[in-house]
């Protein structure tokens, strides 16, 4: 379906045909969150990893395949892929599922298969495992996708939005994180891959903002301190002022893009 996978490719995300259908009419509106390959037409090879027979088929096969552990397997999901990794050539890209029984369950709530979801790919992802994935114990077909993309952005595997880094807030908070968390997300949740942190302090928040672009960190009371990376550029911007700060910074960077005009809230 025109989408490169394995190998450096981006982890991509599967659909199912009766799923790709009910959406084919908006597919072309759904921006970053469109499903890019049909599980029936990926020539998907599933097998048991338990099987050595199965995996020595497989593994002798002349061109790399994208190989799932089979439905009904009777294991559970984190160690069915993490054996099947490890007994497959690594030639051959693997397709990871939330679940391995989606024909005998009724669907999950929605909360349980994210829960589930999340656990059991975010895991895997984590892991190093996995070149697609295919999230399908959330019953509605859009939010399965959402959850998907979602879930490779939390695992670090597949940015394609703003992420973002806070502090759990203590006694040493110096601002309302909550409130001004969700200031940030408004006025940055629109831009690519830009990883903003926002720490409470600066007795610990630089050193917890692992690997951010971009730092908002409680410099004092109603003041704040600007981080490039872990270097501080900006200090004692009085709080009202700060977000328009933090912007004016990103773009110096060359990292901020303006909002797409009528722009949905997809974070
Ligand atoms: S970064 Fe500062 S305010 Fe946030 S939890 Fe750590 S010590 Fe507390």
């Amino acid at each position: 379906m025109g989408h490169a996978l394995g190998g450096g490719s981006p982890v991509r995300v599967f659909t199912t045909q009766d799923r790709w259908n009910s959406l084919a009419h908006k597919i072309s509106t759904m921006g970053d969150f469109k499903p890019e390959i049909i599980l029936e037409k990926s020539g998907v090879v599933a097998i048991d990893p338990r099987d050595p027979a199965a995996v020595e088929a497989v593994n002798a096969l002349p061109e790399p395949c994208l190989v799932t552990v089979a439905d009904h397997t009777v294991m559970p999901v984190i160690p069915a892929f993490r054996l099947l990794a490890a007994r497959l050539d690594p030639r051959h890209p693997v397709l990871l599922k939330d679940r391995l029984d989606d024909a005998c369950e009724p669907p999950a709530a929605s909360l349980t298969a994210l829960l589930a979801a999340a656990t059991r790919l975010g895991s895997l992802l984590c892991d190093g495992i996995g070149d697609a994935i295919l999230v399908r114990g959330e019953p509605g077909p859009a939010a399965s996708l959402r959850l998907a993309y979602n879930i490779l952005q939390a695992a670090g595997t597949r940015i394609f939005k703003t992420d973002y880094v806070a502090c759990p807030s203590c006694g040493r908070t110096l601002f309302n994180l909550q409130h001004t968390t969700q200031k940030i997300r408004a006025a940055t949740g629109h831009l690519k891959g830009v990883r903003i942190a926002v720490m409470g302090c600066i007795v610990n928040g630089p050193g917890e903002m692992a690997d951010a672009d971009f730092g908002y960190v409680g410099g004092a009371p109603g003041k704040i301190n600007l981080y490039v990376g872990k270097t501080p550029v900006q200090f004692n911007i009085p709080e009202a002022a700060a977000v328009t700060r933090l912007i004016g910074l990103i773009r110096e960077h060359g990292k901020w893009l303006e909002p797409p005009a009528g722009s949905e809230d997809n974070t």
